[in-house]
């Protein structure tokens, strides 16, 4: 048998109805790649059609790909699969961490832990390389993700990677999360696990992670170019946010704030960030200062570095010095980024006491509300749990709801007062799930059923939320017209996809962005200028199937998809030419199977559209044009006195955007009716076991 690199071949299976721990040969799901495309499969293989999340029945399949563990600049991510609380039909969502638990995974010698039943009673997965114990967890239970991380430390040694849920998951909250190494999940998989009875996940390994033989002369050639020609920063940002000496271009709203004069104050001795020019490897990691750019220039003298998941080199987690955390009865550090640290102020929704949200007041409550979210393991779902709340406060929903004992026994003159000490109470309350007042982490669909919302908080302006699927707006026809549109169609929870964002924002000017947008997707008209939006062509549709398919491959080779793929550069020499091929090339050198961009595209549209399928299965339904692709209103109604494809709107139009959405399914092979694969495109993908059993549960159009 031809030795296997990238992969470590194997995976692991925990059942905890059984006690039952088997590993198993990863390679047949290898046409998936690993990540997402593993957790798909493995899913609609094997979860019955009817299952609901907290059910014994569902799975969580925690799983990386073949780039996790080899240093592929930015592949520290883990990917998890498994049906979501969150979502009105309980459909799949993809969930991801940073952190180091993926490649703490690959060390310990597995692609994947499908993690099946559930225990009577608290228990933890204890894994050391070929041993694995299912370890009693009554002690942990009630503690917070990093109390438990720390008691597991103890036991396991500071090496071990531990990934746990806090109060939040085991209550068997929606919006809650998994947390490593201070990164956290998505998707509401906290309380998947919490029905389980798996508190955590302790790992450590000692092997390694080999990449194809002979190739390590090209692989760290091919390491130099992209730290030298290629990336950029988070988000791959290419041009810096203020004007520099090296620069031809800049744009404020760039994540490349590195800059002369800017320093990681709270460093000692203090760190200058720089003009940090390509050319230098070094210089990557001192680009991307997101303290700065999240929580503004009061971070600059609490930044003691930046931070981020295994092998990235952007570090995109800005660790922080915050002493007026203890005063809440924390320690004095904050480590995070982007939504986590801005949603804690949208809870509070009277504004902070002095007024500024971008002063000290803010800071605090940025770094408070972060640390107390990923304690408790709960999830913002891009900080639409703070407009949530907004709604049902300012509606008088709350008073009306909450049992009087309960409204009066919250401190609402800290939230008036804007005092973040509002937050502790917050928190602990979803948490905790005391009293009623968790509705409000329900997310949008089960508030509602909850609460009795109605059509006046669907249509809530202020609210955003995507059609059926109940998630906010995430990068939608504001960001990329009809692609940013299309994108969110796809999805079951909010439209996690980077691709189109990386390559809209990245901050060069829009006729170089067009020039590429032709090379890469045929002509410049996939792209539109921002707010000034043209209809639709077939070449927007290309551009969504593109970003959608790169999407699912990142999270499957693994990849961080917030700053890959390498669409442009910032290298004036290359005149801001990316090179989309890199993922191939990587993956050539680490697994030894040469493989060419458009072979791996074909893979990426295989795990897209597998992906779709376990959604028809979940839904039960074939005919996801009507039920799931459904587009708000407030997409068409924005802007009344402005006509769409007029300068100044994003707002798109109905029957055009039908037209966009036939497009897509057409590019696909999707069933234009329905938007359901047909069989003869799942057989073209090599899904015929896919397609038999959509014809057996009568899903197939
Ligand atoms: S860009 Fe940020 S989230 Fe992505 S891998 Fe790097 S540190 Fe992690």
């Amino acid at each position: 048998m031809a030795k296997i690199t990238g992969w470590t071949g194997k995976l692991l299976r925990v059942n905890l109805s059984t006690g039952s721990i088997s590993t198993q040969d990863s390679m047949k799901y290898k046409d998936f790649i690993g990540g997402s495309g593993f957790g798909h499969k493995i899913l609609f293989d094997e979860v019955p059609a009817g299952t609901k999340a907290l059910d014994e029945a569902n799975k969580l399949i925690i799983a990386v790909g073949p780039f996790t563990g080899t240093g592929v600049p930015s592949s520290g991510r883990t990917n998890i699969v498994s049906l979501s609380p969150t979502n009105p039909y309980h459909a799949a969502t993809d969930s991801h961490m940073g952190g180091n638990f993926g490649p703490w995974m690959k060390f310990a010698g597995y692609d994947a832990i499908v993690i099946e039943g559930a225990s009577k009673s608290p228990v933890w997965l204890r894994i050391e390389d070929d041993k694995v114990t299912i370890e009693d967890a009554s002690g942990l239970w009630g503690k917070g993700t990093r109390d438990t991380s720390a008691e597991i430390a103890k036991i396991m040694g500071k090496e071990a990677c531990v990934a746990s849920i806090g109060q939040a998951g085991e209550n068997l909250i929606n919006l809650s999360s998994i947390v490593n190494s201070n990164s956290h999940s998505a998707g509401g998989h906290g309380a998947v696990l919490g029905s389980k009875k798996l508190k955590a996940i302790g790992i450590k390994g000692t092997k390694a992670v080999p990449i194809a033989d002979g190739k390590a002369e090209d692989w760290l050639k091919l390491n130099d170019y992209f730290m030298k020609e290629i990336v950029g920063a988070n988000n791959q940002h290419v041009v810096p946010s203020t004007p520099q000496p090296w620069a031809e271009y800049s744009d404020p709203g760039s994540r490349w704030t590195g800059q002369k004069d800017l320093f990681w104050g709270a460093a000692e001795p203090p760190v200058e960030t720089g003009e940090c020019p390509p050319g230098n490897t070094n210089w990557v990691g001192l680009r991307t200062q997101k303290g700065f750019f999240d929580l503004g220039p009061v971070a600059e003298e609490r930044t003691i570095r930046m931070d981020g998941c295994h092998s990235c080199p952007i570090r995109c987690h800005s660790d922080m010095l915050v002493p007026e955390l203890e005063k809440y009865g924390l320690s004095g550090y904050a480590t995070s980024t982007c939504i986590n640290y801005s949603s804690p102020l949208s809870i509070m929704i009277k504004g902070t006491a002095d007024g500024d949200s971008k002063g000290m007041d803010a800071f605090i409550t940025k770094c408070l509300g972060s640390r107390l979210a990923d304690d408790y393991g709960i999830w913002s779902n891009y900080a639409q749990l703070g407009r949530d709340f907004k709604y049902v406060y300012e509606h008088g929903i709350l008073k009306e709801k909450l049992p009087k004992e309960e409204y009066d026994s919250i401190p609402w003159d800290l939230l008036e007062k804007g005092d973040p000490a509002f937050l502790l109470e917050f928190y602990k309350r979803i948490a905790l799930k005391q009293g009623e007042f968790y509705h409000v982490a329900d997310g949008p669909y089960w508030l509602d059923k909850a609460w009795n919302l109605g059509k006046d908080y669907w249509a809530y302006k202020g609210n955003n939320i995507w059609s059926k699927m109940a998630f906010p707006k995430h990068h939608s026809n504001e960001a990329g017209s009809h692609v940013g549109t299309l994108i969110q169609i796809f999805k079951n929870r909010d439209a996690n996809s980077h691709t189109h964002m990386n390559f809209i924002g990245a901050g060069l000017p829009i006729e170089v962005l067009k020039e590429v947008a032709g090379e890469v997707w045929g002509s410049p008209d996939a792209l539109d200028k921002p707010n000034d939006y043209t209809p639709m062509n077939i070449y927007k549709a290309k551009f969504a199937k593109w970003s959608m398919d790169r999407n699912y491959l990142h999270d499957s080779i693994t990849v961080c998809n917030y700053t890959w793929p390498m669409t442009v550069s910032p290298s004036k020499s290359r005149n801001y030419r990316g090179d989309t091929a890199i993922e191939a090339k990587f993956f050539s050198l680490a697994t030894g199977i040469e493989t060419t961009e458009a072979e791996l595209d074909l893979a990426g549209e295989r795990i897209t559209t597998l992906a779709r399928c376990e959604t028809i299965k979940r839904m039960g339904t074939v005919n996801l044009r009507k039920e799931h692709d459904v587009i708000p209103d407030w997409v068409f109604d924005a802007d009344p006195d402005k006509k769409a494809y007029t300068p100044g709107t994003v707002k798109l139009d109905r029957k055009d955007m039908e037209t966009a959405i036939t497009m897509l399914y057409k590019e696909y092979g999707w069933d234009e009716k329905t938007g359901a694969p047909t069989r003869a495109t799942l057989e073209r993908l090599g899904m015929k076991d896919v397609a038999d059993q959509l014809e057996s549960l009568k899903l197939l159009p």
